[in-house]
C-alpha cells in the first residue's frame, strides 16, 4: 500500500487526503494549526470562467495542461467527493461549480460563491427578491448592526428588510460575535419573513439563514473542525531528500517516512510561504515566482507592490508541472515523489473566484498523483 503524508490542514490536505485514500493509499495528514480556510466567509469560490483560466498562462489550473472538458470532469468528482465527505461530519454544503449566487455578509454587502453552507444556501439574494427579511440584532453585542445590515440589504439589493432586535442577557459584558458561536438560534417575533440571522447559531428556524462573515468566521471555524478531526497536530520542520526523492518529513521529534509526499501548507497565514524583501519557501527552498519569473529577480518592486496593490502582489508563489510536482527556481522539479497543492501555489488571485476552487482541485489531483505516483 502506497504511503502518502499530506502536510496541511486546510481544505487542500483535506482533499489530498480524500482523493489519496480513494486510490487505497495510506495517508497521514499533520497540521501546525488553523490556517486560511478557517477564515473563509462562508462562500466557496470555485471557478468563474474556466476558458479565461485556460488562456492565462501561469494559472495553477492552467498549468495541468487539461482542455475545460477533463477540468470539468474532475471539478465534478472532487466537490461531489467533497460534499459527501463534509456531509458524514455533520456539513451540509450545497451549489456545484456551475452554479454561482450571491449572499450578503454581516454587513448586507454581497459576495459571490458556488458552493455554500445549507444554512448560507436559502439566504441566496435572488431568492429573497420579493421577501420581507427580519435581520436578527443582538444588542449586547458590540461588532454588529442589524439595523445598518438591514439598511444596506435595502439600499444595494432593493430586499425589504428591517432590523429586529433579540436580546441574550447571559451573554459576556462588550460581547462579540464570536461569543454566539454554538448558541441556539432565539426565534423572532416576526411573522411571514425570512430570517437573516449573524453567523455563529445552531437550530436555525426553517425560514431562517446565516450571514458571511467577517473574520475570524464561524462558518470557517466549523469547516476547520470538521475537516481536522483525523489530522495529526506537529510541525514539520525540515524533509529528509536523497538523488531525486524526498525519503522523511521531520517534526521536532519524529520523522514521518512516505513513498509521496503532498505539501498543502498554505499562503502566508497557513505559513507555507514567508514574506519579507524577498518572499520564500521555508521547507524545501522550492522556487517561488511571480508571473512565471523567480520572485528573487524581481528586486524589491513585489516588496512596493505588497503595499501599492496588494491582490497582484499576493500573486505570488510556488509553480508547478502538469503532475503538481513544485518546480526549483530554474524551473525543474526536484523531487519526482513531491506534489504540491492549495494556496502555497502562486498565479492566480487567491481572494478571488478560485479562492476555493485551486485549493480543492489541485489538492485533489496531488492527492491522487501521490497515491499512483505518477
Ligand atoms: C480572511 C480570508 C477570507 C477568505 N474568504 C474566502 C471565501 O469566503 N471564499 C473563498 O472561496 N475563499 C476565501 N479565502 C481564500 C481561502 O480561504 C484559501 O484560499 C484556502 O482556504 C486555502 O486553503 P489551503 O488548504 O491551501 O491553506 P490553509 O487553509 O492556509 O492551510 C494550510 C495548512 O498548512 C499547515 N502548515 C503550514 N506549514 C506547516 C508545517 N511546516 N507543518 C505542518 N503544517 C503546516 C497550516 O497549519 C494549515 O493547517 C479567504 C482567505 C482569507 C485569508
Amino acid at each position: 500500500m502506497t504511503k502518502v503524508l499530506v502536510v496541511g490542514g486546510g481544505i487542500a490536505g483535506y482533499c489530498a487526503a480524500l482523493a489519496a485514500r480513494r486510490e487505497r493509499a495510506d495517508v497521514t495528514v499533520i497540521a501546525r494549526a488553523p490556517g486560511a480556510t478557517a477564515l473563509y466567509a462562508g462562500g466557496m469560490e470555485i471557478v468563474d470562467d474556466l476558458e479565461a483560466i485556460l488562456s492565462s498562462q501561469h494559472h495553477p489550473l492552467a498549468r495541468l495542461g487539461m482542455d475545460t472538458v477533463g477540468l470539468a470532469t474532475e471539478l465534478d468528482a472532487a466537490i461531489s467527493t467533497l460534499q459527501l465527505a463534509l456531509g458524514k461530519e455533520g456539513l451540509t454544503f450545497e451549489g456545484g461549480w456551475r452554479t454561482r449566487g450571491l449572499y450578503a455578509d454581516i454587513h448586507g454587502l454581497a459576495r459571490p460563491a458556488n458552493v455554500v453552507p445549507q444554512t448560507v444556501a436559502r439566504g441566496e439574494l435572488g431568492a429573497l427578491t420579493g421577501k420581507r427579511v427580519a435581520v436578527i440584532g443582538i444588542p449586547q453585542v458590540g461588532d454588529y448592526d442589524a439595523a445598518s445590515t438591514a439598511q444596506a440589504l435595502k439600499e444595494l439589493h432593493s430586499i425589504e428588510a428591517f432590523a429586529e432586535e433579540i436580546s441574550i442577557p447571559d451573554l459576556p459584558q462588550a460581547a462579540a460575535l464570536t461569543d454566539l458561536y454554538g448558541r441556539r438560534a432565539p426565534a423572532p417575533r416576526a411573522r411571514g419573513a425570512a430570517i437573516a440571522y449573524p453567523p455563529g447559531f445552531t437550530n436555525l428556524p426553517a425560514d431562517g439563514f446565516e450571514l458571511l462573515a467577517a473574520a475570524p468566521s464561524p462558518h470557517g471555524w466549523r469547516l476547520q473542525q470538521a475537516i481536522g478531526l483525523g489530522s495529526v497536530n506537529g510541525e514539520i520542520t525540515s524533509f529528509e531528500t536523497g538523488p531525486g526523492r524526498v525519503v522523511a518529513a521531520r517534526t521536532a521529534n519524529r520523522a514521518f517516512r512516505a513513498d509521496a509526499f503532498v505539501i498543502a501548507t498554505g499562503r502566508h497565514i497557513g505559513g507555507g510561504l514567508h514574506g519579507g524583501r524577498t518572499t520564500t519557501e521555508p521547507l524545501l527552498g522550492l522556487g517561488v515566482f511571480h508571473d512565471g519569473a523567480p520572485a528573487a529577480t524581481a528586486g524589491a518592486r513585489l516588496h512596493h507592490l505588497k503595499y501599492l496593490d496588494p491582490a497582484i502582489e499576493m500573486r505570488l508563489g510556488v509553480m508547478t508541472d502538469k503532475r503538481l510536482h513544485p518546480l526549483n527556481e530554474d524551473g525543474s522539479a526536484p523531487y519526482d515523489n513531491l506534489y504540491a497543492a492549495g494556496a502555497v501555489l502562486g498565479g492566480y488571485d487567491y481572494s478571488g473566484a478560485c479562492g476555493f476552487g485551486v485549493p480543492i482541485l489541485t489538492g485533489w489531483l496531488a492527492g491522487r498523483f501521490a497515491a499512483r505516483q505518477s
